[in-house]
């Protein structure tokens, strides 16, 4: 099969084994797959990326076999494996979370050395995590359950209040999917930042209330100018210290995953703030931990989503109340990947690339 693959740390486009639905798998034709930003950066900090495994190891890929990579995906049933329950007909359009088992272990479809994801022209998924594409909701929109379930998990693991007052740093994919969520779950005001002007002008398109370009304002200003109450409050410490300005709750997103972004935040954090890491840095990073400390600040890492969290997205999706359509940006081949990867540098051209390995 045709195939964008992963090998000797390069994109190359070549043909590759086709992969075979073993016991409880079902074969499945990509229709359309998102280029992730963690694809971009897997690409050049993997060797990073796993040698910081631990003892332990849960990810078993190794780097001297081809990968194909792609994990936000939409496909078509196009074979069962022995042992399946066959319950959606040939030609049905589904997608999953990009998770198969391997050798009795669980491994991430994208990610892995033996279960091609997205990039490739068929996967094999388990039968049991397939969802149903409903009717109405289109191919390429429905490729992007992944990336909005990601911000959904996000959102969720923020705990939103309606009195918070939110910033977004970083308005790539993950950010814009965050910033949908928050409206989902009605928040308001949300501050969004990012040094892309297109990327801002999607930011707005998308739910946030604000969005800073933090070349001429900071966006720290920004979030503290909106989340004054006007009051004044007593200080903790009791009366014989002066009161302060009264804030609204503050709940902030990283969304950027590069290093000194955490450091940044906490230090531009007001007291109390919760602070999710959503952006996955795979480098070494910095921080002052009494930055933390002083301000009792929460730190909050999160990974993908639930099962449950992703159904959740794709029935969000399908009834229009989160809508990604306006971050797709590009389509491409499998013959188009290694280009696509180039492109998706510059924040003006490109939100999410699309590949069509059928192409
Ligand atoms: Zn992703």
């Amino acid at each position: 099969m045709k195939a964008a693959v992963m090998r000797d740390r390069a994109i190359v486009f070549d043909q590759v084994p086709e992969p075979t639905p073993g016991q409880g798998e079902v074969l499945v034709r990509t229709l359309a797959c998102g280029i992730c930003g963690s694809d971009l950066h897997f690409l050049r900090h993997a060797p990073e990326l796993l040698a910081a495994r631990g003892p332990q190891p849960v990810f078993t890929t190794v780097l001297d076999r081809d990968i194909v990579m792609g994990h936000e995906f939409c496909g078509e049933v196009v074979g069962y494996g022995p042992g399946c329950r066959r319950r959606l007909p040939i030609g049905t359009r589904v997608t999953s979370v990009p998770v198969g088992v391997l050798g009795g272990q669980v491994t991430t479809v994208g990610y892995s050395n033996d279960l091609p994801g997205g990039y490739g022209e068929l996967m094999v998924l388990p039968e049991a995590s397939l969802l149903e594409v409903p009717e109405h909701l289109a191919t390429e929109h429905a490729a992007l359950t992944e990336p909005m379930a990601v911000g959904l998990h996000a959102v969720v693991r923020g705990q939103p209040q309606p009195d918070h007052v939110v910033l977004v740093i970083g308005c790539g994919p993950i950010g814009l999917a965050v910033i949908q969520s928050l409206r989902l779950h009605r928040v308001h005001a949300i501050v969004a930042a990012d040094y892309s002007p297109r990327r801002r002008e999607l930011a707005l398109a998308m739910g946030a209330d604000v969005a800073v370009d933090p070349r001429r304002g900071s966006p720290y200003e920004k979030w503290l100018e909106l989340a004054l109450t006007g009051e004044t409050v007593p200080s903790p410490l009791g009366e014989l210290f002066p009161a302060a300005p009264g804030l609204r709750p503050a709940l902030f997103f990283e969304c950027v995953g590069v290093p000194g972004v955490i450091a940044e935040m906490m230090e531009g954090a007001p007291r109390g703030a919760r602070i999710v890491v959503v952006g996955a840095c795979m480098q070494e990073d910095r921080f002052r931990p009494m930055a933390g400390i002083n301000k009792q600040l929460q730190l909050d890492f999160v990974l993908g989503y639930s099962p449950q969290e992703f159904a959740a997205t794709l029935e969000h999706l399908a009834a229009g109340r989160l809508d990604g359509a306006p971050m797709i940006t590009g389509k491409v081949g499998a013959d188009g990947v290694a280009q696509a990867f180039v492109d998706l540098g510059d924040p003006e051209r490109h939100a999410k690339i699309l590949v069509e390995p059928w192409r």
